[in-house]
C-alpha cells in the first residue's frame, strides 16, 4: 500500500465513521422506549414496536461497524495494517477500499464462513 493509498483509506474511514455515528444517534432516538401514556391506537403502537425491532437490529450492526472502524483508524498508522490477521499476507487494496475495517484477506474470510 502506498502512502497516498493509505491516506485515501484513512480519510474514507474517518468519513464513514462520522456518518455512522450520526446514524447511531438517530437510531438511538428511534429506539427510545415508547411511553405507555402516549396516546396511540393499538395498531400504531404495534407498528412502532415492530419498527423499533428493526431499528435496534440496525443500531447493533452500526455499533459493531463503528467499533471496527475505530479500531482500524487506530491501527492504520501501524506497520501491520492491511495484513491479514490469519495468514499475515497483504489484504488486497480494493477489499480495504470496500471494507476498510477488514482484518482478514478474502481467502481467510471465506474459510471462516
Ligand atoms: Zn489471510
Amino acid at each position: 500500500m502506498t502512502k497516498e493509498e493509505k491516506r485515501y483509506l484513512k480519510n474514507k474511514m474517518q468519513e464513514e465513521f462520522f456518518t455512522l455515528n450520526k446514524n447511531i444517534a438517530e437510531l438511538q432516538n428511534l429506539c427510545k422506549p415508547i411511553s405507555p401514556e402516549c396516546a396511540l391506537g393499538d395498531l400504531t403502537r404495534f407498528e412502532l414496536i415492530h419498527d423499533q425491532t428493526i431499528s435496534k437490529k440496525a443500531l447493533e450492526l452500526a455499533q459493531v461497524r463503528s467499533n471496527n472502524l475505530q479500531y482500524a483508524l487506530l491501527k492504520i498508522e501501524e506497520n501491520d495494517f492491511g495484513l491479514c490477521q490469519e495468514c499475515k499476507e497483504e489484504i488486497i487494496y480494493q477489499r480495504l477500499v470496500l471494507v476498510p475495517e477488514s482484518r482478514l484477506c478474502i481467502a481467510c474470510a471465506s474459510n471462516k464462513d
